[in-house]
């Protein structure tokens, strides 16, 4: 039995476990080995390791974790069930764990806009959050793909970054008036034509090629097409979601299940590694503590 099993090694779940750790806790972690930033070179923003690699920081945070009681398992957790005070863990080459406490960190992952050539770009050249990446792609001509009137809000956001943004809607003509006179009030064009392919050279996208053959010159290029659930866990457990698709967590980190907690973007609508470290770390420390009034005679 172990005190806690933790589902997902990226950094929320990494840092709960050094924290767990630390505090002399028996930890499992499980990690499918896919975090959200993997398609990233760099990671942006977290203090101290700013601009970093995604995999460096978590290979550095794995070895960290070796001088505590801390195991990780490469492997995906298909389900887990709560019973009678316990956390019973069913992993994908049908193995079963218990824990008295488990903690969700499982992440989310991004629905891309299904537009031809974006592969190579995404992470590099084409990106969703501005916090992350907007710094980098500063004075350059950037795209906001966003159908309907789902990009608006990035668009108007991403001036701050620079001076040259265009709204693509991509066949759809949803906006109305007032949002465009919103838009163009704040310096961003509109493009309603719907888009053929994105094109450039490696990683770096240089043109969108509309389908009525016009060609426009972008360098970079975010999105606002939402995300999902990385994993089915929260759902299987009975934890209850945001209207955003979060799982809902009280003080804490806790969920609505005794025992569960969740940390990390499965969790949380403001998205960055160093707010997901601090969740981990957070529900870690919540963890203990309900496991030292259980335990205190
Ligand atoms: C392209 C891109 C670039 C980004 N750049 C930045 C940046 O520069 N700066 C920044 O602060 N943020 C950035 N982000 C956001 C950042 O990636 C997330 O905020 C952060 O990764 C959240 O950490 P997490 O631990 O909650 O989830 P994740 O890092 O996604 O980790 C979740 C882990 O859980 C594992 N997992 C999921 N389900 C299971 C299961 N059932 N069994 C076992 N393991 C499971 C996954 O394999 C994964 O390793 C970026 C995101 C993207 C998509």
């Amino acid at each position: 039995m172990y005190d806690v099993i933790i589902v997902g090694g990226g950094p929320a779940g990494l840092n709960a476990a050094m924290i767990l750790g630390r505090s002399r806790r028996k930890v499992l972690v499980f990690d499918s080995g896919e975090p959200r930033n993997r398609w990233s070179d760099s990671m942006n923003g977290f203090l101290s390791s700013d601009g970093v690699k995604p995999q460096d920081f978590l290979k550095k945070g794995r070895e960290e974790l070796k001088k505590y009681n801390v195991k990780i398992v490469e492997k995906v957790v298909i389900s887990a069930t709560y019973s009678k005070g316990e956390f019973i863990v069913n992993s994908d080459d049908l193995k079963v764990y218990r824990s008295r406490k488990l903690l969700l960190a499982t992440g989310l992952k991004d629905t891309l806009p299904e537009l031809e050539g974006i592969e190579p770009f995404y992470g590099k050249s084409v990106h969703h959050c501005p916090y992350c990446d907007g710094w980098e792609s500063r004075d350059k001509d950037i795209a906001v793909y966003g159908k309907d009137r789902n990009g608006i809000g990035t668009a108007l956001g991403l001036k701050t970054w620079s001076d040259s943004v265009t709204l693509f809607t991509d066949g759809t003509d949803k906006l109305r008036q007032v949002d465009r006179d919103l838009l163009h009030r704040n310096g961003v064009e509109v493009c309603t034509d719907a888009i053929a392919r994105l094109e450039g050279e490696g990683t770096q996208l240089q043109r969108i090629v509309l389908k009525n053959g016009t060609v426009r010159q972008q360098q970079a290029m975010f999105f606002a097409t939402g995300t999902k659930q990385q994993s089915d866990l929260g759902n299987q457990l009975g934890c209850e979601f945001t209207n955003k698709g979060v799982i809902k967590t009280r003080r804490l980190q806790k969920s609505n299940i005794p025992g569960l907690y969740v940390a990390g973007d499965a969790a949380r609508d403001m998205q960055l590694v160093i707010v997901a470290a601090a969740e981990g770390a957070r529900a870690a420390v919540a963890i203990n503590m309900e496991l030292q009034l259980e335990d205190r005679k």
